[in-house]
């Protein structure tokens, strides 16, 4: 059945007093007395625009994932009507990825919050319509600015919180300069329910926590670990472009559940059993090292050239001598000796003669080949390991910053904001030393990010805001986010957010979010009307794309990170407190030496600050050289110098500066956590829900996964997965989304789909199409049965994006009450791999599926 709506018949309750009715009429109420006409004209005149008329190329960024992607949006008559890649950029250059053009119907989508508004049904709760209220810039302001002078005024300002979703690098200004400012320890941001586990990996074995490169075109092997670079994981503009190349050069292994679209073309699809990747990766290093196919100049070898590596027999550490790596041996004997195949195979559902093939195939493609970690495989509740272990294998076959292999970061010159040390006053000083809302550092949430608490566990603080611990939050402001549908077991998030007495919503569409706020203001869309940066990494380099105004910004939006702070700052400075803006006047423009004066000059400068030495001749470090910032704005980014391969060898930034496969680093992190609190590593482990004791805490290992739910009463494990189409969730709104859904393996247009073996589809009763209900031990979604034999059986996978309620008349189906399809996280329990802070979305609960 589809569920495409028909031409007047968007999905929506007309009668129901929704605020995106009232968005509507007020932004039209609003714009009358402004003068300002936004129309949807453009839309119109859009449409007849046809690439090739005359306009204008304007370089700006792409945010629809993390690849950030250097762009060119065509603009006629002021209207974007066309986004391809920037070709200037050494990372994705011309190419595209299939979402880039939705961001066309983002921008122009008439559901756009389009002025400020606030609440005036005092009640919050998700059957609580807000019945939002036009208001202007002024008094939206003005009334944050008093409730911030309030917490001030009565020492509170610890119960500030700022919480962030998608971000440039502007973040600065907002996120953590001007919540020192205030006093509060309180910013939150999205990135423990992104990709935290897989960079806890690469830290603990090689000192690099971000997330990496892989060179695709130098390699022979490549074996991705629940990552589908294809459809998401970083670069897809770029691994697309290149992936025909890749294919005809290397083998190339999926490790997924679920039959993805890198899996479609792959040479082997291994549809392991969710969370057991860690024993096919512990098996994987023990044939690596049985067969003695690790790579020598970077690992070391035996001192007489025998290889002693013989399954179930301890090895003599002073027999082998390490080169660039340190505790292989120790590794060998605390965990690999006796993971052969057979015994893997055993748990992860791999027959031991393909996990053989695997090993071999890979090691002899060393150093040429790179184990590809992505959040898949390790967002779940032991995942921390489970990226230890898979990325330990770049270490065995010296793949890790070496040609075809596993990269880091280039470097790039940008800047840091001025420090706001000197405009803390005691208010702000003391407000700042109170404990965190999302409890990182405590024994029970370690967060692991170079040192305890160093991290952040996102999905955390909706149970910190809840149980007003360590205190209550008063004042919230959030931007791009949406952690109530975002965040795994968003009740949770629905009954914090209506405990807080005012709450900031900055957004470009009404989200779920949005509908607890006190007060909506209008963002900008990055990619057209936002002044700001980002840097990322692929082939090889390290870009800085900018984004700047290509268009004038749709109705009354406002820059969120930039200008939107310095509007609070001049109102806070109005009422005696004037250290915000003071600060903010730091920011100067390194061409004129002058400070700004207003909003849209701050905004325009923080960007021309950052990058100053990027632009500026006389600043020129390397990379590509500018003759100023006119020439740098117009070609929208800038490139680092090639990456030095191998130069980081010897040199990690792990406590021993070399290859851990014993990680002294984790073991130096963990004991000052344990000592903090007073227990053992043990009791650290065990709190935190790992089976490691003793030394097996230091090396890469299995660990069993821990998934909820009782088998008898949910017999299937859930995989989450994401789509080719998510523009990380905001496309919900675009109808292109839902016309071409079947671009993700199994899905269908206008639909949402459950997919399920045939198998367990037949014992269950179910058919195609059929409406089913799938129920975890936390909640429950509705959406329509598809047999596919592209899932494991014994699981069910399903694909994040819709079960919107809000978020606009296309992506719920009756707006603010019914939502369009059902959301993976409904039914997904608020877990953690708590080292790093991840929440935990795969092999973290076990579902029913059962007729609607
Ligand atoms: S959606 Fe992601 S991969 Fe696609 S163009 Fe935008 S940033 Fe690049």
């Amino acid at each position: 059945m589809s569920l495409k709506p028909k031409v007047g018949e968007a999905g929506m309750d007309l009668s129901r007093r929704t605020f995106l009715k009232i968005s509507g009429a007020a932004g039209a109420g609003a714009m009358a007395v402004t003068g300002i006409t936004p129309s949807l004209k453009a839309l119109a005149q859009a449409n007849q625009a046809k690439a090739g008329q005359a306009g204008e190329w304007i370089a700006s960024t792409c945010q629809g994932c993390t690849s950030w992607c250097a762009k060119e949006v065509l603009v006629v008559d002021g209207r974007a009507v066309k986004v391809r890649g920037n070709p200037r950029s050494k990372v994705n250059g011309a190419a595209s990825c299939p979402r880039a053009h939705l961001a066309l119907q983002q921008v122009y989508d008439p559901d756009r919050i389009k002025v400020p508004m606030k609440r005036t049904n005092p009640q919050k709760g998700r059957d609580q319509d807000p019945g939002f209220v036009a208001i202007s810039w002024d008094e939206a302001l003005n009334t944050i600015a008093d409730q911030i002078m309030a917490l001030r005024e009565n020492n509170e300002t610890h119960k500030y919180m700022l919480m962030r979703g998608r971000y440039s690098y502007m973040r600065d200004i907002l996120y953590d300069k001007m919540t020192k400012i205030l006093g509060s320890p309180n910013n939150i941001s999205h990135s423990a329910i992104c990709a935290e586990a897989e960079k806890f990996g690469r830290y603990y074995t090689e000192g690099y926590w971000d997330y990496c490169q892989y060179d695709v075109k130098n390699t022979r092997y490549v074996l991705l670990w629940g990552s589908d670079p294809l459809a998401s994981n970083r670069q897809v503009s770029y691994y697309s472009s290149v992936w025909g190349d890749v294919m005809d050069r290397a083998t190339i292994t999926v490790v997924d559940p679920r039959f993805s679209i890198t899996a479609s073309k792959a040479d082997n699809w291994l549809p392991v059993a969710p969370g057991h990747d860690g024993a096919l990766a512990a098996a994987i290093a023990h044939v690596i090292l049985t067969e003695g196919l690790w790579y020598r100049e970077f690992v070391g070898d035996f001192a007489d050239g025998t290889n002693r590596f013989i399954a179930g027999q301890d090895v003599l550490e002073d027999d082998f001598v390490s080169k660039h790596s340190y505790g292989l041996v120790k590794w060998w004997n605390i965990e690999l000796k006796d993971k052969t195949p057979d015994w893997a195979a055993e748990r992860c559902g791999i027959p031991a003669e393909q996990i053989r093939k695997v090993a071999v195939d890979f090691g002899r493609a060393a150093p040429h080949c790179m184990s590809w970690v992505g959040p898949g495989n390790c967002m779940n509740t032991r995942g921390g390991y489970t990226a230890l272990i898979c990325h330990a294998l770049n270490g065995l076959v010296g793949a890790a910053d070496n040609v075809g292999g596993t990269l880091v970061s280039n470097k790039v010159h940008t800047i840091d904001f001025p420090s706001e040390e000197a405009f803390l006053d005691d208010i702000a000083k003391a407000g700042k030393k109170h404990g965190k809302i999302d409890h990182r550092g405590r024994l029970e949430f370690p967060a692991l990010n170079k040192k305890p608490g160093g991290g952040v566990v996102t999905n955390n603080a909706a149970d910190g805001i809840l149980n007003k611990d360590p205190n209550e939050i008063k004042v919230a402001i959030a931007y791009m986010n949406n952690f109530n549908f975002s965040a795994q077991q968003p009740q949770r998030w629905e009954k914090a957010l209506a405990t807080i007495p005012f709450l900031v919503h900055i957004t470009t569409n009404a989200s779920e979010f949005s509908w607890f706020a006190d007060i909506v203001l209008p963002d900008t869309h990055h990619l057209f009307e936002k002044w700001g940066y980002v840097k990322s990494i692929g082939n090889g380099y390290r870009h800085v794309p900018i984004m700047q105004p290509v268009i004038k910004p749709m109705w009354e939006s406002k820059i969120d990170e930039t200008e939107i702070p310095w509007l609070i700052a001049e109102k806070l400075a109005e009422r005696g407190f004037t250290k915000m803006l003071d600060y903010f006047k730091t920011v100067i423009d390194p061409e004129t030496g002058k400070a700004p004066t207003n909003e849209k000059e701050f905004a325009l400068y923080c960007l021309k600050f950052t990058t100053h030495k990027l632009w500026d001749p006389a600043e020129y470090e390397s990379g590509d050289k500018f003759s100023g910032w006119e020439e740098f704005r117009k070609a929208g980014v800038s490139n680092s110098a090639p990456y030095p391969f191998r130069k980081r060898w010897g040199k990690m930034s792990t406590k021993t500066k070399l290859f851990e496969f014993y990680s002294e680093t984790l073991k130096e992190v963990l004991t000052m956590h344990a000592e903090k609190h007073g227990v053992d590593i043990d009791k650290v482990m065990e709190v935190c829900k790992y089976q490691a004791r003793g030394e097996k805490a230091f090396v890469p290992h299995y660990e069993e996964p821990y998934i909820l739910g009782d088998p008898k009463e949910y017999p299937l494990v859930f995989v989450d997965h994401k789509s080719r189409l998510n523009r990380e969730g905001r496309s919900a709104n675009c109808s292109w989304y839902y016309d071409f859904k079947d671009l993700d393996p199994g899905d269908e247009r206008w639909d949402d789909v459950a997919k399920l073996n045939p198998i367990d589809a037949e014992k269950l009763g179910l058919k195609d199409g059929d409406k089913v209900k799938i129920s975890s031990p936390t909640g429950s979604l509705v959406c329509t049965a598809k047999l596919w034999e592209g899932t494991r059986p014994g699981t069910v996978a399903k694909c994040y994006g819709q079960g919107h309620w809000v978020y606009g008349r296309l992506a719920s189906k009756v707006f603010g009450k019914t939502p369009r399809g059902g959301s993976s996280n409904d039914i997904i329990p608020a877990e953690y791999d708590r080292l790093s802070g991840s929440s935990a979305r795969n092999a973290v609960t076990r579902v029913k599926v059962e007729k609607a």
